[in-house]
């Protein structure tokens, strides 16, 4: 289903001679890993991480140096972090085979019908590889498929760069992919529509709906925000996240503004982790910004990212004006 390179990753670990690695995968791809881990292990002590990894902004090159291991095999993301890596570490993709000849068909006659004219076509690591033969579904319909240059039609899920460079050559998006994290994030960042054509679901589905209800759940946040007294200010620890001083810059505005800032520090923040600071009012997360819009919600109190604080701050400065 997916393809891990095999051949690739053990001919790293011979060349460079690496006695124990570590393997890092996020959650939905470690029970694909078997055979890759069977035949690393007739090579090398292999390690598997069986911590969450949402990125390559969650690298585990520290938790490799502590084991030992020579090498890190980060499976699902491409390089994310800026400079070295403090143990060797190979990237490796895993695209998704599937056969989309079909759904490109479908998806590119379905925009036809609804009107649109000229089309952004975009896809996640695993599916990038698809966007040629979209774009000649596209083509085929007599419509235009627009591919960011730089990119290629790469989105991640806090880059979204690939769709904001074309907005104003196309009518509409069409990410290919599977689930809503990638899509939403281009949803919320441009005002054209954006389609998911799913090749685990072969099916086309817009996003209208789940971007209305993310928007209004995230102004509650920001409103809600406003008037709390006590903030938590949350400094992740994974290193393609972490960033003291943007924590920091905001509590000295909270303060400043006649708040309290509390300075916490973790590596996953959850609704479990925040629910041990029931004293807390509001939190700020100063890493990942999806991690305040997907995957730390909290119903009775707001949880915001960076610029959603710094919104807030805007709200509440002005109206101490
Ligand atoms: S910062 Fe968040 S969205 Fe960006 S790569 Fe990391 S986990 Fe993904």
């Amino acid at each position: 289903m997916y393809d891990f390179e095999i051949g690739k990753a053990v001919e790293e670990v011979v060349k460079r001679g690496a006695k124990r690695i570590l393997v890092q995968a996020p959650d939905g791809l470690k029970q694909f890993l078997g055979d890759l881990i069977s035949r690393l292990s007739q090579v090398c002590e292999v390690y598997v991480s069986m911590s969450p990894c949402y990125g390559g902004c969650d690298l585990e090159d520290d938790k490799a140096a502590i084991i030992g291991a020579d090498m890190v095999i980060h499976i699902g993301h491409r390089k994310y972090i800026e400079g070295a890596e403090r143990v060797h570490t190979l990237y490796l993709p895993a695209p998704h085979f599937a056969d989309v000849k079909g759904l490109a068909s479908l998806a590119a006659s379905e925009l036809r019908r609804k009107g649109f004219r000229r089309i952004g076509v975009l896809a996640n690591l695993q599916h990038i590889e698809y966007v040629g033969e979209f774009a000649r579904a596209i083509e085929a319909e007599g419509l235009a498929p627009v591919v960011d240059r730089q990119t290629g039609g790469l989105v991640l899920g806090c880059q979204t760069g690939g769709a904001k460079r074309i907005e104003s050559e196309v009518d509409a998006f069409l990410f290919i992919g599977g689930g809503e994290f990638h899509p939403l994030g281009v949803a919320m960042d441009v005002e054209k529509e954006v389609f998911v054509a799913d090749p685990y679901r072969n099916e086309l589905r817009g996003t209208a709906e789940i971007v209305k209800k993310t928007l209004s759940q995230r102004w509650w946040a920001i409103m809600e925000a406003r008037k709390a007294k006590r903030f938590g200010v949350i400094v992740v620890m994974k290193p393609g996240q972490f960033s003291i001083r943007s924590a920091e810059k905001i509590a000295f505005e909270l303060r400043a503004a006649g708040k309290e800032a509390h300075m916490l520090v973790g590596d996953d923040v959850s609704p479990e982790r925040i629910s041990s600071f029931p004293f807390v009012e509001a939190f700020i997360v100063t890493g990942c910004p999806r991690i305040a819009t997907d995957t730390c919600q909290d119903p009775n109190r707001p949880v915001l990212n960076e610029a959603e604080a710094w919104k807030m701050l805007e709200l509440i400065n002005a109206s101490r004006k």
